[in-house]
């Protein structure tokens, strides 16, 4: 027997079955057919008959049998039968193939199943912990069924966009040594080499920094990270990246490649997206959203307000920035939201927060709130005109330091309007110009903001000595409403300016050589100016498929305190295991955490 395949994308059945189920039609009404699949259900159908709904990764379809075979759900079945168009008035419209049933069947069950923990067919709302216990039966739900196959063909366009512009597809191993992105790492024992270990990558840093001596030009791969951290929803231990470098490219170059790749992800996933993805300074962007992964679907930019308090009294009013907030949805803020407001505030770590409701009245608009006795008119006037406030708007005020009087705000920004946000907008943002360094550490040395083979901006080389902090570096990420997909940046590939840098972050030249002396060994060999980027796949699909978790788009993740409830693992190995690795191990409490 031929299959006619009807599908999109159709490929031809095989094996035990003639057709895929979604490619019979009105057409094939007549011809006898093989389909395989799992039993959805079973209805009794008068005397001696049942009605079966067999179920393949293509669709449904009802099967008239007698009511003599022994079939319950989840039962896999061969189906040989004639295609024959439905009795008017008994037809399915919400079935792809409700036109047709197959009668006068032979049913051959090729294995029975135990009744199921829950139901395969229908979306009742399971326990993730007995989803993710039978997680081979969470994956016949539809759900998880649309979630792997989309995340499929997100992998398959970004790899053509990749392949369209030049890039080379290269594995780098799995066993390797310590890579420098600052997470804690999970360490492999070495059998033949006892007390030595490997450590599996956090990322392919190194080697693709390799591959561009090596002279490959542009790499890539859909690689798989590890990261020994507490997972959270948006984290696990091992995470998918497509993971890219190329040489003799301008930061620019490589936003575009990456570009290019997340719009055609989106395609794939039936979203199409503006083609030109906007770009913020890393200081506009804490300016104005207070975060450095701003979600662009809703607006309520902060505003400085600073000077027009410049001569105020008011005690909570004097600080070296205010910044303020036009509240997203004020008619959600009763009196008592605008207190939870202000505990949320003193939270996140700041000294308070001013809260002015604009009113009016026959003297106009002016402004209600606790300190409003304390304004001047003019201040109340500038208030009102420095926001662009009108009645029934709140203005929020956070007075601090820059940075945390932003952050703060920032977060109520997100707590205000992240709820009502369009969920079906996607809205890409490029953030550049990032800090080199994002800090000091307590023994005074400055950490990296990205990692030690970041290039300073060029035009900052000379504040490397003077002010570090204030030094820009050639970083970008990629951040998709308020979630940061990746980063990356232009490498240092000299090493008068790595030494420099490996210095200032308190790497001396043993330390250096001991960590990554082969790359600095290497990069003395001809190493050409390259850059790269990075961006995690599990999040892009969640985010496309709109999940809010990504274990929704991954097959077997972990718990939250990393397990795996399937298979038991992390699990305990007999003895001689340690014995081969010349390991022995101190009896260890319980507790996970
Ligand atoms: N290795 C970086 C990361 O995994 C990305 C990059 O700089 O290319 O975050």
């Amino acid at each position: 027997m031929e299959s006619k395949p009807k599908m999109e994308n159709s490929f031809e059945a095989k094996g035990l079955r003639s057709h895929y189920i979604a490619n019979l039609s009105l057409d094939d009404v007549g011809e006898r057919v093989a389909i395989c699949g799992w039993v959805a259900r079973v209805r009794e159908h008068g005397e001696h008959l049942v009605f079966v709904d067999v179920r393949d990764r293509t669709g449904l379809v009802q099967v008239v049998a007698h009511s003599s075979v022994d079939l319950r759900s989840e039962y896999v079945v061969q189906v040989n039968g004639l295609v024959s168009r439905r009795p008017v008035g008994t037809e399915n419209p919400a079935l792809a193939t409700g036109e047709i049933e197959l009668v006068e069947t032979e049913i051959e069950i090729l294995s029975p199943a135990d009744p199921i923990p829950f139901s395969v067919q229908d979306r009742s709302e399971v326990d993730e912990a007995t989803r993710l216990r039978f997680r081979y039966l969470d994956l016949r739900r539809d759900r998880m069924q649309e979630n792997l196959r989309m995340r499929a063909k997100i992998n398959s366009a970004i790899r053509a966009s990749m392949e369209r512009q030049g890039f080379t597809e290269i594995e780098t191993p799995l066993l390797w040594t310590p890579t420098p992105e600052g997470a804690r790492e999970f360490v492999v024992p070495s059998r033949l080499h006892p007390g030595l270990t490997y450590v599996l990558p956090q990322s392919p840093q190194i080697a693709k920094q390799l591959l561009m001596v090596a002279g490959f030009d542009r790499y890539y791969q859909i690689a798989r990270c590890l990261r020994d951290e507490d997972l959270r929803a948006d984290r696990q231990f091992e995470f998918t990246q497509l993971d890219l470098e190329a040489s003799f490219v301008t930061q620019r170059d490589i936003m575009s490649f990456i570009s290019d790749a997340v719009i055609a992800a989106s395609a794939a996933a039936g979203i199409s997206v503006d083609h030109e993805i906007g770009e913020i300074t890393w200081r506009d962007s804490m300016d104005k959203y207070g975060v450095d992964k701003p979600d662009l679907r809703y607006g309520n930019e902060l505003i400085d307000v600073t000077q027009v308090f410049s001569e105020t009294s008011v005690r909570a009013l004097s600080a070296p920035c205010l910044k303020a907030l036009v509240a997203p949805y004020p008619s959600h803020l009763s009196r008592s939201k605008l207190d939870d407001l202000v505990d949320r505030a003193k939270g996140l770590g700041a000294k308070g927060l001013l809260w002015l409701r604009v009113v009016s009245d026959t003297d106009g608009v002016r402004l209600d709130s606790p300190v409003s006795k304390f304004l001047t008119d003019q201040e109340s006037k500038d208030l009102i005109a420095a926001t662009g406030v009108s009645e029934g708007d709140v203005i929020l005020i956070v007075g601090d330091e820059w940075a945390k009087a932003c952050q703060v705000l920032g977060q109520l920004r997100i707590d205000l309007a992240k709820s009502e946000a369009d969920p079906r907008a996607y809205k890409f943002v490029w953030v550049v110009d990032f800090p080199l360094f994002e800090g000091v550490d307590e023994d005074g040395r400055l950490i990296s903001a990205h990692h030690p083979f970041t290039m300073p901006n060029e035009e900052d080389f000379p504040k490397l000595d003077t002010d570090p902090l204030s030094v820009r570096s050639q970083s970008y990420d990629l951040v998709l409403n308020g979630w940061e997909l990746g980063s990356g940046s232009i490498r240092i590939h000299r090493r008068d300016i790595q030494s420099k840098i490996f210095s200032l972050l308190g790497i001396g030249s043993e330390e250096a050589n001991n960590r990554f002396g082969f790359l600095l060994e290497a990069f003395k060999y001809g190493a050409p100016p390259h850059g790269g980027f990075a961006f995690g796949i599990d999040r892009l699909a969640a985010l496309l498929v709109g999940e809010e978790n990504i274990r929704e788009v991954i097959a077997f993740p972990k718990t939250q305190s990393g397990s795996d409830l399937m298979t038991g693992a992390p699990k305990e190995v007999e003895n001689k295991v340690w014995d081969l690795l010349g390991l022995s191990v101190r009896p260890q409490k319980k507790d996970l955490s």
